[in-house]
């Protein structure tokens, strides 16, 4: 049986889920390279924070190092 707490809990789920995925993503650019980075790359300390859409759109590639994800 399917109780109300149950259906609670699936929503509140589901919902953290959909706010995740949402998120507006950080990485930081190196000018000089063209590449971004993780947040947590040893090559992104110094580097200028812009959000992924952003940086995409300005022609950045993700770092070989840290590999950065793209947005499916
Ligand atoms: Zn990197």
């Amino acid at each position: 049986m399917i109780t109300i707490a149950t259906i609670l809990l699936f929503i509140t789920i589901l919902f953290l889920y959909l706010n995740n995925n949402n998120k507006v993503e950080y990485v930081y650019i190196n000018e000089k390279t063209k590449k971004y980075h993780s947040e947590d790359c040893p090559y992104a300390k110094d580097l200028k924070g812009i959000t992924l859409k952003n940086a995409i759109k300005n022609g950045y590639t993700p770092c070989k190092i840290c590999n950065h994800n793209q947005p499916q």
